[in-house]
C-alpha cells in the first residue's frame, strides 16, 4: 500500500468535515486491504482509532489539536459547546484559547504549556478556570501531547478538555466541611477546657465552705445532708477535673512538667492517700518497688501520681473482697533513660476480653450498669492512657471476668545527671546540725525556681516537698506537717495568695498555724502589704540568696532558739547590684554566688534553653492572641528564673515586659519581647559556653 498524498491544511469546518469523512473512507479501504495484505500495523491503527472515537464520545471530553507552525487550532464542537459556543462562534486559533482563560490563570497555564514543550516536564495536564458564553467560570482539565520532529522540536500538539466544575465544587466544599469541623473541635476542646477550668474555682469555694460547715455545730440531719452535698460537690469536681485532663489534651495543651522527683515517695504518698478507701471496703492495699528502680528520677510526677490515683481508685472501686497490689519495677534502661513497668492488681469484678481495648477509649465503660452501680465516666483510662503515651509510654489490660484485672503501664523517666538532691537529714548527715531540720514545702511552679530553692534548702538539711501549684500544695498540706511553707506568689491557677488564704482558712477549723514566706520577683511596693494581708508571715524577693532564704526559713524552726528581733524585709531590688563588666549577658560570679555550687549550675545551665523557650512561646502565644494576663503570667515566670542566672539585661527586659503587660499595652510588650527574645538568645549561647569549675 502506498502513502496516500498528504492533503492541503482545512480551513474552513465544512472542509474539515470533508476531511474527515475522507479519512474514514481510507480507513476503510485500508481495513479491507488489511483483509488482503494482513497488515497488523494498519489493523492496530484501526483499533485505535476507534478505541479513540468511543472514549472521546464516552467522556464527553472536548478535543483541540493544534498546529504549532501555523498557529491554527482545531476545536472539536464538544470543545465550545462546553464553553457555551456554537461551532461558528469561535476563531480556530490559539488566542481563542488564551482569551477564554481566567486572566489569574493565564501566566500558570501558558507556563506549563512552554515547560512541556520545551521538556522540561513530560507531561501536560493542567486545571485552569474557562470562560462560559454566559460569563460563569467552569474548571477545566486540559492534557495534551506534543509530535516532535527529528531535532526534538514541535510542530503539532493535541489533546482534551474534560469539565471538572462539578468534581472542583465538590473538593471545595468538602475543604470548607473539614475546616469547618476541624475549628469546631478545636474551638470545643478550648470551651471545655476553659470552662472546667473556670467552674473549678466556685467548685473549689463550695467543697471549701463545705467543709468549713462541718467543722461547726450541726445536728444529725443537718450533717447528713451536709456529707451529702460535699459528697456530690467533691465528685462533681473530679468530673471538672476529668474534663478539663482529657480537653485540654484533646486541644493539645496537656504538657508534662518534667523535674526530679522521689519515686518512692509519690507511690508511698498516694498508695497512703488511697489506703482510706480500702480500709472502708476491707481491702488489703499491698504495694512494692523493686530494688533496681532508682530513688530518685526525672519525670512529671505530678500526672504520674494522677494515672496512679485513677488505677488504684478503679482497682478499689471494682474490687469487693480481696485486695489490690501495687508493683513498680524496670523494663529496661539506656544511658540516659528508664522505662518503668508498673502492674496494678486486683482481685475485683474483672472485664470482659473483648473490652480491653475498649475501656480506655473516652466514655467507654465495660457494661452499661457501670455508671449507675459504681459511678464514673469513662474518661479516667482516656486520660490515663494519653498521659502515658506523652511519657513516651503505653498502657493495657489483662483481665478474666470474676477472677480480678491486673493494669499495666510503663513510663520513660529520666536519670538524675550525677547530682541527687536526695534530703541529708540530721539522722543520716549529724554533720549539719547547727540548726535543726525542718519540713519545708516549697511551692513553685518555675522549674528553675524549684531547683535552686530545693537544693538550698536540702543542701542545709532540711526535708523539702515540691508542690508545683497552689491546688497542690493544698493536698500537701491537708496530708502532711510542715515546718514552713515557702509560697509562690505568682502561679498559674491558684495563686500563692489564695492558697495561703485557703490554708489560713483550714487552720482556722482544725487549729495550727503554718509559717507562709512568700516568694516574689515583683518587688514592687505594696506587695509586702499584699502577702501580710493574705496571711502569709514574710516575704523574700527573688532571686533567692542562700543567707536570706535560711534566715526567713529558719526563724520558725520550733527545735532553734527564738528567732532574731525584727529586721529589715528584703525587698529592693533584687538584683546583684554591678552589672557585668563588657556587657556579657550574665554575671559569672554572681550566678555562682546564687546557684551555690557547680553541679548545680550545671543543672541550671542544661535546662536553661528549654525552659526559657516555654515561657517565651507563652509570651509569643499571648501577644499573638492579644492577651495581656497570660502574657503578665509567662513575662512574670521569665523574670524570676531570669534572676537566678544573674542576667541583668535579660531580667530588665522581662520585668519591662511585666509592666508593659501589666498596663495592657501589648505593643510595647511586643517590642519589649523582641528584644527579650534576642537577649534570651545571647543568653542562652554565652551560658552553653560558660564552664562553672573555673
Ligand atoms: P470510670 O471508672 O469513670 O467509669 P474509666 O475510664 O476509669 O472510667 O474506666 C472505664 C471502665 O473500665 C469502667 O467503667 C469499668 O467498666 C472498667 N474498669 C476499669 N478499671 C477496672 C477494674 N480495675 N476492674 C474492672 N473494671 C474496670
Amino acid at each position: 500500500m502506498s502513502a496516500p498524498a498528504e492533503p492541503a491544511a482545512p480551513d474552513s469546518v465544512p472542509e474539515l468535515k470533508q476531511r474527515i469523512q475522507e479519512l474514514q473512507a481510507m480507513l476503510h479501504s485500508c481495513k479491507l486491504s488489511r483483509v488482503a495484505s494482513n497488515d497488523e500495523a494498519v489493523n492496530e491503527l484501526a483499533a485505535s482509532e476507534e478505541r479513540f472515537a468511543l472514549a472521546v464520545r464516552g467522556t464527553n471530553d472536548g478535543i483541540w489539536d493544534w498546529d504549532i507552525r501555523t498557529n491554527e487550532v482545531f476545536f472539536s464542537p464538544r470543545w465550545k459547546s462546553m464553553v457555551g459556543f456554537a461551532e461558528d462562534e469561535l476563531e480556530n486559533t490559539f488566542s481563542t484559547f488564551e482569551q477564554l482563560l481566567h486572566p489569574d490563570d493565564h501566566h500558570r497555564v501558558l507556563a506549563v504549556l512552554n515547560d512541556y514543550l520545551s521538556g522540561k516536564i513530560p507531561r501536560y495536564a493542567v486545571e485552569f478556570r474557562f470562560r462560559h458564553k454566559d460569563g460563569s467560570w467552569r474548571w477545566i482539565l486540559a492534557r495534551g501531547r506534543a509530535l516532535r520532529d527529528e531535532n526534538g522540536k514541535p510542530y503539532r500538539m493535541a489533546g482534551s478538555h474534560t469539565d471538572v466544575t462539578e468534581r472542583k465544587h465538590d473538593e471545595e466544599e468538602l475543604r470548607h466541611a473539614r475546616q469547618a469541623a476541624e475549628a469546631a473541635n478545636s474551638a470545643k476542646s478550648v470551651f471545655l477546657a476553659n470552662m472546667s477550668h473556670e467552674i473549678r474555682t466556685p467548685m473549689n469555694g463550695i467543697i471549701g465552705m463545705g467543709e468549713l460547715l462541718l467543722g461547726t455545730k450541726l445536728d444529725d440531719t443537718q450533717r447528713q445532708y451536709l456529707e451529702m452535698l460535699k459528697q456530690s460537690a467533691d465528685s462533681l469536681l473530679e468530673l471538672l477535673n476529668d474534663v478539663l485532663d482529657f480537653s485540654k489534651i484533646e486541644a493539645g495543651k496537656m504538657e508534662l512538667d518534667s523535674h526530679e522527683f522521689d519515686l518512692n515517695a509519690i507511690v508511698t504518698d498516694t498508695v497512703r492517700a488511697m489506703s482510706v478507701r480500702a480500709y472502708q471496703k476491707r481491702l488489703v492495699l499491698l504495694h512494692h518497688i523493686s530494688p533496681e528502680v532508682p530513688a530518685r528520677l526525672i519525670g512529671d510526677d505530678g500526672r504520674l501520681r494522677q494515672i496512679l490515683i485513677n488505677l488504684i481508685g478503679n482497682a478499689i472501686k471494682f474490687t469487693h473482697k480481696g485486695g489490690v497490689t501495687i508493683e513498680v519495677g524496670v523494663e529496661s534502661e539506656t544511658a540516659d533513660l528508664i522505662i518503668l513497668h508498673f502492674k496494678i492488681n486486683d482481685t475485683g469484678i474483672g472485664i470482659a476480653g473483648d473490652m480491653h481495648e475498649r475501656i480506655f477509649e473516652a466514655f467507654t465503660q465495660a457494661e452499661a450498669s457501670t455508671t449507675r452501680r459504681y459511678g464514673g465516666t469513662g474518661l479516667g483510662l482516656a486520660i490515663c492512657r494519653d498521659l502515658v503515651e506523652l511519657m513516651h509510654g503505653r498502657i493495657w489490660v489483662e483481665s478474666q471476668p470474676e477472677v480480678g484485672s491486673t493494669f499495666h503501664f510503663t513510663i520513660a523517666c529520666g536519670r538524675t545527671s550525677g547530682i541527687s538532691i536526695k534530703p541529708k537529714t540530721p539522722r543520716t548527715d549529724p554533720v549539719v546540725t547547727a540548726h535543726a531540720s525542718m519540713k519545708v514545702l516549697v511551692v513553685e511552679d518555675g522549674h528553675v525556681n524549684q531547683l535552686v530553692s530545693a537544693r538550698m534548702l536540702e543542701k542545709r538539711g532540711h526535708i523539702v516537698t515540691l508542690a508545683s501549684s497552689g491546688e497542690e500544695a493544698i493536698d500537701f498540706f491537708n496530708s502532711n506537717q510542715f515546718d514552713a511553707i515557702l509560697m509562690d506568689v505568682q502561679m498559674p491557677g491558684m495563686n500563692g495568695l489564695e492558697a495561703t488564704a485557703r490554708i489560713r482558712q483550714i487552720e482556722q477549723t482544725q487549729g495550727g498555724h503554718v509559717p507562709v514566706v512568700a516568694m516574689t520577683a515583683n518587688a514592687m511596693k505594696g506587695d509586702r502589704e499584699l502577702c501580710i494581708a493574705a496571711g502569709m508571715d514574710d516575704y523574700l524577693a527573688k532571686p533567692l540568696r542562700s543567707a536570706e532564704l535560711f534566715r526567713a526559713v529558719e526563724q520558725f524552726s520550733r527545735k532553734a532558739p527564738l528567732p532574731p528581733p525584727a529586721r529589715e524585709l528584703n525587698v529592693a531590688e533584687p538584683l546583684p547590684a554591678p552589672p557585668p563588666k563588657d556587657s556579657a549577658p550574665f554575671d559569672a560570679a554572681a550566678f555562682r554566688d546564687s546557684a551555690g555550687d557547680e553541679k548545680l549550675m550545671r543543672k541550671l545551665i542544661a535546662i536553661f534553653p528549654e525552659d526559657s523557650q516555654k515561657y517565651l512561646r507563652k509570651a509569643e502565644k499571648a501577644l499573638a492572641a492579644g492577651k495581656a494576663q497570660p502574657l503578665y503570667e509567662a513575662a512574670h515566670s521569665l523574670k524570676g528564673m531570669l534572676g537566678v542566672y544573674a542576667a541583668p539585661r535579660a531580667f530588665k527586659l522581662a520585668s519591662e515586659l511585666c509592666e508593659y503587660a501589666h498596663a495592657g499595652d501589648l505593643k510595647g510588650a511586643q517590642l519589649m519581647y523582641e528584644q527579650l527574645k534576642r537577649e534570651s538568645a545571647l543568653l542562652a549561647e554565652a551560658l552553653v559556653g560558660f564552664d562553672p569549675v573555673i
